[in-house]
């Protein structure tokens, strides 16, 4: 009975029992023996630290794959090159549309709530920025002058323009093409599989990764900055759960919730991983098994969102730099504010889907309207929790979009979208392996 309880309990449910009995597991071990050096040398940078490294580790060792081979199988099968541009024009200003609408709530919600106070500043506030590349470097970076080091630095701007290029070559050599797209499309499905093999180890990996931050996170720092928590939250929630779901209602006119529902998995995999790069692999095979997105639109628009479309970043940053400016007691003008949505827009586009690169290019945004860096200091103790949370708003945003656009360019499975037991990969996976 217990059994077969246990495997109708869908991945989801385990994820979630997972990440709760790491919270209060890290939690108790904190509290019955603190400052245990015990405990940090063989728990939270042991065990805890191991099968937590493992766990993203396997998630990120088939993001470069799998964004190429899906990316090309995307392509090859869209044969008319005036339509790939299409789809790049539309996902591009899709995501500039949802960044700018994000920036404005953030800085807007800032402004009203007021969560900086002048006293905060206290001195020796010390924090060194990394410098931020310039914009002409980033376009030079888009084309890789060696493809093979793209993949094995996971850049991610340099797969996708090497995998578009190479589909779009393959698809175009007649019945040559066929055989090796053939074979790409195999690929895609192994790759897929590896993918639910690997999901089944995510309740274990988020059980370890959650437990370390319960038994890491210093709250110290928490109380003089707990408004502006809330408010980088607020912001994030609202854009998740209001400008979201009414974006894919208006435009697309499909049920939110529907897709709120099934988003569930990709968005706590985002939260307790923090990087946008590590979701991918998840984020993918449900816009595809379970929104009914085609693989030609997801493989291109997924990859490049988790690379440039950054929802949540946008409005951790916005915030912030409201938030900084307020502590030092330095006013903002209309041309300050333009400026900053134009460069957080860019700082977004900048930021790695990794852990915390946000922060990094908070920087940017902060030198280009003339505020203090060392700012940062101030916010960077409850960094850890908003980046996991702007990190599921990041996937979210990406696949919102993917949705929209897919629906337009009528490659979308609405059948498949509004089933509720659609794609059940990792469950349907399990059911084979019993069924043996
Ligand atoms: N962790 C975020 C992501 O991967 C990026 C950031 O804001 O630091 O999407």
């Amino acid at each position: 009975m217990a059994l077969t309880q246990a495997r109708k309990l869908g991945l989801t449910g385990k994820i979630l029992i997972g990440m709760g009995a790491g919270i209060l597991f890290g939690l108790l071990l904190r509290n019955l023996f603190p400052e245990s050096t015990f405990i940090e040398n063989y728990v939270t940078e042991g065990f805890l630290n191991v099968i937590g490294t493992i766990f993203v580790s396997g998630l990120k060792m088939i993001v470069v794959p799998l964004v190429f081979i899906s990316l090309v199988c995307g392509t090859c099968s869209l044969s008319d090159p005036s339509k790939l541009g299409r789809l790049g024009g539309k996902t591009i200003v899709f995501y500039l549309f949802t960044t700018a609408i994000a920036l404005s709530l953030a800085i807007s919600i800032a402004i009203l709530v007021h969560p900086g106070n002048a006293s905060l500043v206290s001195d020796g506030l010390v924090f060194n920025a990394k410098e931020a590349p310039s914009l002409s470097q980033v376009l030079i970076n888009i084309v890789p002058t060696n493809p093979l080091q793209a993949m094995s630095e996971g850049n991610m701007l340099q797969i996708i323009l090497f995998a578009v290029i190479f589909g779009f070559a393959i698809s175009h050599i007649g019945e040559r093409g066929k055989r090796v797209a053939a074979l790409f499309n195999d690929l895609n499905e192994v790759i897929m599989r590896v993918v639910t093999l690997i999901m089944q180890l995510a309740p274990y990996g988020v059980f370890a990764l959650m437990a370390k931050l319960a038994l890491t996170l210093g709250l110290e720092t928490f109380g003089s900055v707990v408004k502006y928590f809330f408010v980088v939250l607020g912001v994030l929630l609202l854009h998740a759960f209001v400008v979201y779901p009414s974006l894919l209602k208006i435009i697309a006119g499909l049920n939110p919730f529907t897709f709120i529902r099934k988003m569930r998995d990709v968005q706590l995999f985002a939260f307790s991983t923090a990087s946008s790069n590590a979701t991918l692999p998840v984020t993918i095979e449900t816009a595809e098994h379970r929104l009914g997105v085609d693989n030609k639109v997801a493989s291109f628009t997924l990859p490049l969102g988790a690379t440039i479309n950054m929802d949540g970043t946008a409005i951790m940053q916005g915030v912030a730099t409201v938030f900084i400016a307020q502590v030092y007691g330095i006013d903002l003008t209309i041309t300050d504010y333009a400026m900053v949505v134009i460069t957080a827009t860019l700082a977004s586009i900048g930021t790695a889907g990794v852990p915390g690169v946000g922060l990094i290019m908070l920087a940017m945004v902060l030198n280009q309207v003339g505020l203090p860096v060392e700012g940062i200091a101030l916010i960077i103790g409850v960094d850890r929790l908003l980046d996991m949370v702007r990190t599921a708003v990041n996937v979210t945003g990406d696949t919102v979009a993917t949705v929209v656009i897919a629906k337009s360019e009528k490659e979308f499975n609405e059948v498949t979208f509004n089933d509720t037991q659609a794609g059940k990969a990792a469950s349907s996976f399990n059911d084979q392996l019993n069924a043996k």
